[in-house]
This record gives C-alpha cells, structure tokens and sequence, in this order.
C-alpha cells in the first residue's frame, strides 16, 4: 500500500518535471533576426528605408514611393515614359 502511494507521488513528480522542461523548450529566449528593412516593424525601429535612384534623372528618393517598371525605378510616370537615359 505504502509502495503504491510512494509510485503515485513518484510519477506525479515526473509529470511536472517534464512539464516544466517543456515549458522551458517552448519559452527560452532565442536569437530573433533583425527585422525585415522593407516591413512596417522595421521602420517603427529607426530603420531606414532604401533610398533608389531615378533611372531617367538620378533623383533619389524612398523605394516604396518609387515607381518601379523593368526592375529600374522612377521618381514619376514622366520620367518612367521617357524611360532610362543613356
Ligand atoms: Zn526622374
């Protein structure tokens, strides 16, 4: 009877112990990345944003505020018409 009860309290024992080394593989602290420049938590962090050269006039200017076409970037539909000097 004694070795039973002993036996319970053994196993329950074991059941929070491999509960809490779970629990500690789920939640230890981990190397994060640093986040994505392009992604609205890496602005909110003083990340700055790439700046990208027009192709007609050299104008630099923010990339998501570029106009994109042919992989080469715009600073407006003008410029992106005339399409890139040579
Ligand atoms: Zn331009």
């Amino acid at each position: 009877m004694l070795s039973q009860i002993l036996l319970v309290i053994i196993i329950i024992l074991a059941l929070i112990g491999a509960r809490s080394v779970y629990h500690w593989v789920l939640h230890k602290p981990r190397e994060s990345p640093p986040p994505d420049p392009d992604s609205a938590e890496g602005l909110g962090r003083g990340y700055a944003e790439e700046m990208v050269p027009c192709a007609h006039c050299g104008l630099f200017l923010a990339r998501s505020r570029a106009l994109q076409r042919w992989k080469r970037y715009y600073c407006c539909h003008e410029h992106m018409q005339q399409g890139p000097r040579q």
